[in-house]
């Protein structure tokens, strides 16, 4: 009997509302638009930037917004738990998270937390259903990723993205519209590097899933 199909699916995690859009707004839309489930984890929140994050996760088509009320965070074991256990329940072959060259404080921790939780739900001591991210991707904010290697062409999902970031009401007026506009310029920038008229950048992280645990890391060849 011919094995069931895997779900394609993706867990964006965040530091904050509004990233989610800012740094994959284009590229969420892009897969729940093709059928594949996108989950979102943001790690800080409060009730307003909460509903705001929904708003915002429904245009883009997200099935599963996990919030927060955090209002800042250090990298904890409750943290990586945290985490962790939200890829043990989505499952996700991709997970999306910033970038460790960000500026921002939060945004960094976060990418670490996420790089350690990988690892650790592919454990089989951690977790009976241990699970194996395949590929983790690290978006850009207001800091530019400087070698990307991929670049997501989002020209048919930028009009959706800007729609969903717009519903961070309490965000996009903030320094004279500052968000909404960096993510108009930087699509544009980014489209003219990937010869389209508007990209997300990324740069691609394979898990190590390294160490005396993953049977699955034993082959018999390497052709
Ligand atoms: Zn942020």
């Amino acid at each position: 009997m011919a094995d069931e199909p895997v779900e394609q699916s993706i867990l964006v995690v965040c530091a904050h509302p509004d990233d989610e859009c800012i740094g994959a707004g284009g590229t969420i839309a892009n897969h729940t638009t093709c059928g594949h489930r996108v989950g979102v984890l943001c790690l800080t929140g409060n009730e307003q930037r909460n509903a705001e994050l929904r708003a915002a996760c429904r245009r883009l088509g997200a099935d599963l917004v996990l919030t927060s009320e955090r209002d800042d965070f250090d990298i904890s074991l409750a943290l990586v738990r945290e985490v962790a256990d939200a890829i043990i329940r989505t499952r996700p072959q991709i997970v999306m998270t910033h970038s460790q060259d960000d500026y921002n404080r939060a945004h960094v921790e976060t990418s670490r937390v996420v790089v350690e939780a990988v690892e650790w739900a592919s454990h089989v001591t951690q977790y009976d259903d241990a699970h194996r991210v395949e590929r983790v991707y690290f978006m850009e904010i207001n800091s530019l990723i400087t070698h990307p290697n991929v670049m997501v062409d989002i020209t048919s999902s930028y009009d959706t993205a800007l729609d969903a970031l717009r519903q961070h009401q309490s965000q996009v007026e903030k320094a004279g519209g500052f968000y909404p506009r960096l993510y108009d310029a930087r699509t544009r920038l980014r489209g003219v590097q990937a010869a389209c008229d508007r990209a997300e950048a990324f740069t691609v992280y394979l898990p190590r899933h390294a160490g005396p645990f993953y049977h699955q890391n034993s082959v018999q060849t390497l052709l």
